[in-house]
């Protein structure tokens, strides 16, 4: 993308994803926001020859279509360390380059996912709604609950993020477990070869895998089985990790003990029988939402976009 300024490239953000790479992209290069473009045909029709970057966001597609749709396109810089709505194999057969943002994110993940461990056990939700509702006062002290100290945590993708949470686990008391592709050089962390085993010999399961063909619906109905009425289900990874029906009728018949959910199959569609469940805590896909992270993470796609248009090495390269 060797150009005079880096203000003749003209970029495509498919969402409005932060105010702050908002400006700084509108501030350093030619900026297109998809969704001002109503259907985006009109966009593409007027623009789409001389697009040569996408920021990309979770959840919006950078599929064959749209790279059809963007002859000139030459990266995809995603505000996210997942890229699984980035079609990779097309992006490599058409020679477009890929960035994403890892590590800058990735405390922020762990600390949310052992957040949602502590609140599921401990019910840290249901107690503020029992005091916010007037029940202290009307119906004495709350409900004893379960501790997470201790716990056997088992870890599902042993990843950056993966990592970071056995690390903060492992502060707690808790035992570390986990299965990923490959056994990880960390004699104190057992390692399972299959997803079932893991989740038959833990009390708190935590998927933080990346979303690809072999890890979707990676939770299944016998997973779920296998970690039982006592057993908690956190998913920071992806929706799609978990078979969704067969999570909501183990919590609905209590075949599940319970789940703290950052992620759903369909957002921002969490399945409508989980809102009324006491033994589930839910929060909107925010495990890498701070000022902090998200300003690093702006930072790596805009630092990307310029190496490319200066030519120089990408910082976090996929392809
Ligand atoms: P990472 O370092 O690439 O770790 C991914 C892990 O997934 C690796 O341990 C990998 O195993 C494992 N994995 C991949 N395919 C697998 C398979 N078929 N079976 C078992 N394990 C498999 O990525 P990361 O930075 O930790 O991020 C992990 C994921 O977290 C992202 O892909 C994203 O979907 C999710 N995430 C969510 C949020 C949020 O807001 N909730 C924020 C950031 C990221 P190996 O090490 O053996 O290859």
């Amino acid at each position: 993308m060797a150009m005079d300024s880096l203000s003749d490239v003209s970029v495509l953000l498919m969402y409005p994803v932060n105010a702050y790479l908002e400006q700084e992209l509108d501030r350093r290069f030619s900026l297109l926001r998809l969704w001002e473009h109503s259907p985006p045909d009109s966009l593409f029709r007027a623009h789409g020859s001389t697009i040569r970057a996408v920021v990309g966001y979770h959840g919006h597609k950078v599929d064959a279509a749209l790279l059809d749709a963007l002859p000139s396109l030459e990266i995809v810089s995603s505000f996210s360390v997942g890229i699984n709505h980035v079609d990779l194999a097309e992006c490599r057969e058409r020679g477009i380059r890929v960035t994403n943002t890892p590590d800058v994110l990735t405390d922020d993940v762990a600390d949310l996912a052992v957040g949602l461990a502590i609140a599921a056990l401990r019910k840290i939700p249901q107690a503020d709604r029992y005091v916010r509702a007037g029940l202290w006062k009307a119906k004495g002290d709350y409900t004893l609950t379960t501790r997470f100290s201790g716990k056997r945590v088992a870890i599902l993708g042993l990843g950056r993020i993966g990592l970071a949470v056995a690390k903060r686990a492992e502060a707690f008391d808790c035992s570390i477990s986990y299965h990923s592709r490959s056994q990880k050089p960390f004699p104190n962390y057992r390692f399972f070869t299959n997803v079932v085993d893991l989740a038959a010999n833990c009390d708190v399961l935590i998927v933080a895998c990346s979303l690809n063909a072999e890890t979707h619906h990676i939770v299944s109905r016998e997973v779920i089985h296998a970690l039982g009425p006592e057993g908690v289900l956190i998913n920071i990874g992806r929706g799609a990790h978990v078979d969704e029906p067969e999570l909501v009728s183990a919590l609905l018949e209590k075949r599940l003990g319970a789940a703290g959910l950052d992620v759903f199959e369909h957002e921002p569609f969490p399945p409508e029988q989980l809102l009324g469940l006491d033994n589930v805590v839910l929060v909107p896909h925010v495990g890498s939402d701070t000022e902090e992270t998200c300003k690093a993470m702006a930072d790596l796609v805009l630092q990307n976009l310029e190496a490319h248009a200066l030519n120089k090495p990408l910082l976090t390269p996929v392809i």
